[in-house]
């Protein structure tokens, strides 16, 4: 079974994120889509919400698993069986932190990075700006899945 993950915060899911996960998925036997808890960062959905439109969102796939981690991302990787990360790069400023979070994991564990070259299309967008936009009522449709769109806007009007 060859497995990979795809790990991030997903706060919440992009077609930016959905375009990387879709196309990892008809490489791997499994993709395994890890959703970070991270106690000291704000989100705006809590880690069950976006495991739970993380779900619906890439049911289609077939061989999409979503899980949370805290912690190191590669002591999950141990645990899960898993020998390689695809992470998606948008820009050149993207390489600098992500090739030596690669190098680091490396050195610590021996598991394989592997960079995924994002579709133009989406090369400017972060869960981040998109809060932003729909923070002042921007259009968001065509940037998230219609599910996501429609939660995304609920949550702000509070
Ligand atoms: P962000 O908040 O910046 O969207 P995440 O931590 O949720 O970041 O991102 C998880 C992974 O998804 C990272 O590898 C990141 O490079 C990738 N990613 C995020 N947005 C995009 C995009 N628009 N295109 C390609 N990859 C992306």
């Amino acid at each position: 079974m060859r497995r990979v993950v795809c790990p991030g915060s997903f706060d919440p899911v992009t077609n930016g994120h959905l375009d990387i996960i879709g196309r990892t998925s008809r490489l791997y036997d499994e993709v395994v889509v890890a959703v970070l808890i991270n106690v000291e960062k704000r989100s705006l959905f809590t880690v069950d919400e976006r495991i739970e439109m993380l779900q619906a969102v890439t049911k289609e796939y077939g061989n999409v698993r979503v899980e949370k981690f805290h912690g190191l991302l590669v002591d999950f990787c141990r645990q899960q069986g898993i020998p390689a990360i695809v992470k998606g790069l948008r820009a050149v400023s993207d390489f600098d932190y992500e090739l030596q979070m690669a190098q680091l994991n490396y050195r610590m564990s021996g598991v394989e990075t592997l960079f995924m070259s994002t579709n133009p299309e989406y090369s400017f967008l972060s869960s981040s700006r998109l809060k932003e936009i729909a923070r002042y009522g921007g259009d968001v449709s065509g940037l998230v899945p219609d599910l996501v769109r429609q939660l995304l806007v609920e949550r702000l009007r509070g």
